[in-house]
């Protein structure tokens, strides 16, 4: 890299921050109204010392992970909670949410498109064709809406629910908050709380569930604020706070929440068992950082969004945009470009940023997928990391920073590979 390159980067770097500046305060705003909720929760649930002891074997009268889900039902504002180190990924806590709710008969209706890959499987078309163990096998029906300029498209939806209003079938309305890996937008609490009154004035019993993943704590509200039955993510994304290593959540009203837990353990038992194996103290750790850390990856997507738009790229959200989720995306048509990328946010990562990323073939993934992933945890995107399909227009898909310090060192190596 050239010394000129290097004076370049620091001086985008210094007009980006002095114009960002407000964007940051109002993320500080957010990252503390819900680090309040967080600590309303544990001095409400006296969490101690003794709740972070180990248990083995069934795990029954484990009261670290009992007053865990109290603690996080608060947080998420919601009736009932089970948060657990058992359930292995994002698409396994939606598996346990879907297949908890869902009868045979009964049509899951999609209002965010198609959803996330790894979920077709679940739902039942998968690239290889058959249906096995998935929601379809079981008889369910599969409907799905489109986005309409990038909003929910409430008069379509409430047609499909009038459809099938005499049938009755319709039991789950799903909505994907989070772009995922799609070129749309992300879908505010607040926006998920008109679908819910429009839903509910249908009829009160269809379930809305919530794909949280990569949303939480990014709003004031989660969507179970506004009346979501079923709000579901990941715990190697923003609620574990970048601490806990695994593990996914489902939070919202009793009844949903009993149906899934049957689908977690057993009908009946439900939540009371699972022993925590010594995780419960990494999971009420990374709650309390989550808030925190949230905000250092927001602010560094917002960095990202200013830099990357001044030298010539499409982004979203722009740096000034409200924003819904943690995701940035960074739109490169071009395939080198976006390599190029995606092999600089690793240099600048702190573990393996000796490893060069190729694209491969993913479990659930349609096209080559291209990531980077220097994180402690494996997998995890709430450490910086960034993901891209290989296909046109090239878009990569960056999130996470633990701290906003070493977010923005990664983007000045991923900068210098680019002609400034
Ligand atoms: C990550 C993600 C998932 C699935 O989570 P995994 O932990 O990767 O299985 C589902 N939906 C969205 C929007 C996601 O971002």
């Amino acid at each position: 890299m050239s010394r000129k390159n290097t004076t370049k980067i620091q001086n985008l770097i210094e007009r980006a921050e002095s114009e960002i500046l407000p964007y940051f305060v109002e993320i500080d705003k957010i990252a503390f109204a819900n680090q309040k909720k967080v600590l309303d929760a544990f001095q409400k649930h006296k969490i101690s010392d003794s709740h972070f002891n180990y248990s083995t074997g069934y795990g029954y009268n484990d009261k670290g992970r009992d007053a865990l889900d109290l603690v996080w039902a608060d947080v998420f504002e919601s009736e009932a909670a089970f948060v657990r180190p058992h359930i292995v990924s994002g698409t396994h806590a939606i598996t346990i949410g879907l297949f908890g709710l869902l009868r045979p008969g009964d049509i899951m209706l999609s209002v965010t498109g198609r959803p996330y890959d790894t979920l077709t499987g679940v739902i039942g078309y998968n690239e290889r064709g058959d249906d096995i163990g998935a929601l379809t096998d079981f008889g369910i029906r599969y409907g799905q809406v489109e986005l309409r300029d990038n909003k929910l498209d409430l008069n379509e939806i409430a047609g499909c629910l009038k459809d099938y209003e005499e049938t009755e079938k319709i039991k789950v309305v799903f909505v994907q908050k989070s772009k995922g890996y799609k070129d749309r937008a992300t879908i505010s609490s607040r926006e998920i709380g008109e679908l819910v009154k429009l839903v509910k004035q249908v009829n009160p019993g269809i379930y809305i569930i919530v794909d949280n993943c990569y949303g939480e704590f990014v709003e004031e509200h989660e969507p179970a604020y506004y009346g979501a039955d079923m709000i579901i993510g990941s715990l190697i994304k923003n609620p574990g706070g970048g601490i806990a290593e695994y593990g996914g959540y489902i939070a919202g009203t009793k009844n949903a929440v009993d149906l899934a837990s049957y689908r977690l353990t057993s009908p009946l038992v439900g939540t009371e068992v699972g022993a925590m194996l010594g995780q419960t103290i990494n999971i009420y750790k990374g709650l309390f950082f989550a808030p925190h850390v949230v905000a250092q990856s927001l602010k560094t997507a917002c960095l990202a969004a200013y830099i990357y738009e001044k030298i010539g790229y499409e982004v979203s959200p722009k740096y000034y945009d409200e924003r819904y989720d943690i995701i940035q995306t960074v739109k490169f048509n071009d395939e080198s470009k976006l390599i190029n990328f995606i092999r600089g946010i690793q240099s600048g990562s702190a573990i393996d940023s000796h490893v060069v990323p190729e694209p491969s073939d993913m479990p659930g993934y349609d096209n080559k997928i291209i990531m980077a992933s220097g994180s402690f945890t494996q997998g995890s995107s709430i450490e910086i990391s960034a993901d891209a399909p290989i296909k046109p227009p090239y878009i990569a898909y960056m999130q996470g920073g633990l701290t906003y310090e070493s977010g923005k060192l990664c983007l000045m190596k991923a900068l210098e590979r680019e002609d400034l």
